[in-house]
């Protein structure tokens, strides 16, 4: 283990099985996990028998937290950033420390593995040569003119969303974007995995009676017009 190192570990999104061998000998070897949601976190280290110290870094504790994180750093001791599901950096708060432990001149290493919107596009269908990851979109200010900027995407547009916002989403997309194909990936990796592939009207149609329930990647077909 490499002494003053942040390790960015990849957890699963859903299935515990989808972590690599890397990423679990790391968790044991570190001096100390960071975790976003420590509660969640336990159940995945008591899974694979690693009892190493856990501290909470989550978006409302890290700009208290970071300078904590970095004194630790610097007496040569090796942190593992872990957050609630897949790859740290995609649209959660490891991007916050990464910069602050990179201007403080030490190192960071990745150890890759499940991206949610990754998996979601593989399996879409859609076209996977040259996408546009958005993350989620702006719930209120920006969102108007994020959505107007996305219609002329001719790339597929990736993004995230949280269930109880999806019918919104969904008529905006056939507002601002037309009757496009999209994909509805759905709890991937786990008990209820599901991909809804269609046009939004239909998937609208389809969602219609139903309470949308998990966590969702939403692929959107880029603008067809403008290729
Ligand atoms: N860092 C994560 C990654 O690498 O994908 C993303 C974190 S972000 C806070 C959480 C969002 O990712 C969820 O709201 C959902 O949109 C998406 N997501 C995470 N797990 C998922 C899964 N199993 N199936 C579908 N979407 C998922």
């Amino acid at each position: 283990m490499e002494a003053g190192v942040l390790y960015l570990v990849s957890t699963p999104i859903g299935n515990l099985g989808d972590i690599t061998f890397r990423a679990v000998e790391v968790l044991k070897d570190v001096d100390l996990i960071a975790a976003e949601d420590t509660r969640k976190t336990k159940i995945l280290l008591n899974h694979y028998a690693v009892s190493t110290a856990v501290t909470s870094f989550y978006s409302y504790n890290q700009v208290k937290k970071t300078p904590v994180l970095l004194d630790f750093l610097n007496q040569g001791k090796s942190i593992a950033l872990v957050t609630d599901a897949g790859t740290p950096g995609i649209s959660d708060p490891a991007y916050y420390l990464v910069t602050r432990v990179i201007q403080a001149g030490l190192r960071v290493i990745p150890i890759p593995g499940p991206v949610a919107f990754v998996a979601g596009l593989v399996a879409s269908g859609l076209q996977t040569r040259r996408f546009v990851f958005e993350g989620f979109l702006p719930v209120k200010k920006g969102r108007k003119t994020r959505l107007e900027q996305l219609a002329r995407e001719e790339r597929t547009i990736i993004l995230y969303e949280s269930p109880h916002r999806i019918r919104r989403t969904l008529d905006d997309v056939l507002n601002y974007f037309g009757d496009r194909q999209i994909v509805i990936a759905r709890e991937l990796t786990k008990k209820f995995e599901e991909l809804l592939r269609g046009r939004v009207s239909e998937i609208l149609e389809r969602i219609s009676q139903k309470v949308v329930k998990g966590e969702i990647v939403l692929l959107i077909e880029g603008n067809p017009k403008t290729k």
